[in-house]
């Protein structure tokens, strides 16, 4: 039985097998942000340990950070109490940390690929859900838990129970209008938010071969919203043109002898999987959730459900959902008024995806009432998108264009929603309270829906924009400032 990736990286990792059958996992990077950290920082003063693998620990600041530009101290007294713990404890641990005067700020999941830390075949884990993230390029990595992030900075291991792994193929073309955040949302649709637990999805065919990176970040970012907490695409061209030149990436021979290596650990057309779902690209609409999780999702031309159409629990889900989102059954989701637009957030906040809502906004006016807003992933994207006018674009149409940050995904800086307003988001969750008021309604759908959504006040099907979409491939030839430096990280990192 030939391997899948999975299966190698995941050898190539393991420690040891432990008798209750988990294993202990060597972990190749481990991400640090200020809001999962503090704590972990400070049970590792308790016992008296150092960061195990300080050159393999990068740190940044992305949940708490005002993106309008307010100075420090911070209004927020918790938010100033956590940045003062993290600056704190990188200088204590010595560890790398990429605050705002670096210029490589930005949210954890956007600048671990962008700076060439995020490379094909490494075992990787963070203190955030999304970390599944970084599988696009063909690494397995985590989302943990506090305790966790303890246990990876002491010893940079995690005891973990190794996941079965479920091929997702999709083939056929996408159609104009519909974005790697539709082929998510549609997969979630599917086979629902529980649907993935104690799987890993690996995502192949014809859709996720054509995606660029970016788009393969998006989709793999969702993993963990279908109940995966792993998600990953094979490494491929594509994936080797990303990461070469980038700041962290192994440069000259070591990179060739990196690149052959990530080619060799793809899973091959043999691979056994634990279980084969298919879906067609081209039946794929624009998405958006109508419910409180992102498996409450429809075609943007679709009816929204009914309790009636279900049976039992589900039944009931469905109606306290639509309880909650004051929605009503078989209406439609198009024409809905939003109150807010929000583009952003680890799942699409990089150059393209300000590209294609850029394309959407130009030359438009928000509608009167709604507040819409831009916020850049990092520092990075800001100034590429800046460098081609896109936030002239957004500015004249009438968004507000901030800082890079986390901003409404999940509201713990001041971007909020207030009472029961509803949002166009960009974001991964539609959790009751999500965004910052218990009462919010979030609907999630692809940041050129969100701009459309901005624009005409209400939901629309993008593909009324004549225009959309390109579905290119921006950050393959994109000149990025963060291309130069030598790499700290061994060769072919394993
Ligand atoms: S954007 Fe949202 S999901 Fe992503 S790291 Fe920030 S808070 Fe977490």
């Amino acid at each position: 039985m030939a391997a899948t990736l999975l299966d190698t990286v995941w050898d190539l990792h393991t420690v040891r097998r432990l008798p209750n059958g988990q294993t202990q996992l060597f972990i190749g990077l481990h991400l640090v942000h200020e809001v999962t950290s503090p704590q972990a920082f400070a049970m590792l003063r308790e016992l008296g340990l150092r960061v195990r693998f300080p050159e393999r620990t990068f740190a940044t600041v992305d949940h708490i950070i005002p993106t309008d530009g307010e100075p420090r101290p911070y209004r927020d007294a918790m938010a100033e109490q956590m940045f003062v713990a993290v600056e704190r404890n990188v200088r204590d641990f010595g560890l790398p940390f990429f605050d705002r005067s670096t210029g490589r700020q930005g949210i954890v999941h956007v600048i671990g690929p962008e700076l060439g830390l995020t490379q094909p075949g490494m075992t990787i884990a963070c203190g955030d859900s999304h970390t599944s993230t970084h599988g696009a390029f063909g690494a397995i990595a985590f989302g943990i838990g506090t305790s966790q992030v303890r246990d990876v900075l002491a010893t940079q291991c995690l005891t973990v129970e190794r996941p079965k792994v479920r091929r997702i193929e999709v083939n056929g073309r996408l159609g104009g209008g519909v974005y790697a955040k539709d082929v998510i949302l549609a997969i979630i649709g599917k086979l629902g938010v529980h649907g993935g637990v104690g799987y890993a999805y690996e995502y192949g065919g014809e859709v996720f071969d054509h995606m660029a990176m970016d788009e393969r970040m998006t989709v793999c970012n969702m993993s963990i919203e279908g109940g995966a907490r792993v998600g990953y695409v094979n490494p491929d061209a594509t994936t080797f043109a990303f990461v070469e030149g980038r700041e962290y990436a192994p440069r000259g021979d070591a990179f060739e002898r990196a690149r052959r290596w990530w080619a060799s650990i793809a899973s091959p057309p043999d691979a056994t999987y634990d279980d084969v779902v298919s879906l067609r690209g081209d039946a794929i609409a624009p998405m958006v959730t109508w419910g409180v999780n992102p498996g409450q999702v429809i075609g943007v031309d679709q009816p929204i459900p009914s309790p009636e159409q279900y049976e039992g629990n589900e039944s009931v889900a469905i109606a306290e959902a639509l309880a909650f989102m004051q929605l009503r059954p078989g209406r439609s989701i198009a024409g809905l008024p939003v109150d807010v637009a929000f583009i952003g957030s680890c799942t699409n906040s990089r150059l393209s995806d300000l590209r294609e809502a850029a394309g959407v906004a130009r030359g438009q006016k928000v509608a009167r009432g709604v507040k819409a807003l831009v916020v850049p992933g990092s520092q990075n994207v800001r100034a590429l998108a800046e460098a081609e006018g896109l936030h002239e674009v957004f500015q004249a149409a009438g968004f507000e264009w901030r800082g890079a940050g986390c901003s409404m995904c999940l509201a713990m800086n001041p971007d909020k929603l207030v009472g029961d307003q509803i949002c166009a988001s960009s974001s991964n969750r539609n959790f009751k309270g999500r965004q910052g008021s218990p009462t919010g309604r979030t609907l999630l759908m692809s940041p050129a829906m969100v701009a459309a959504a901005a624009i005409t006040g209400v939901v629309t099907d993008v593909r009324a924009w004549s225009h959309v979409s390109s579905r290119s491939s921006p950050l393959r030839s994109a000149p990025s400032p963060l291309r130069s430096a030598p790499s700290p990280l061994p060769e072919g990192e394993g």
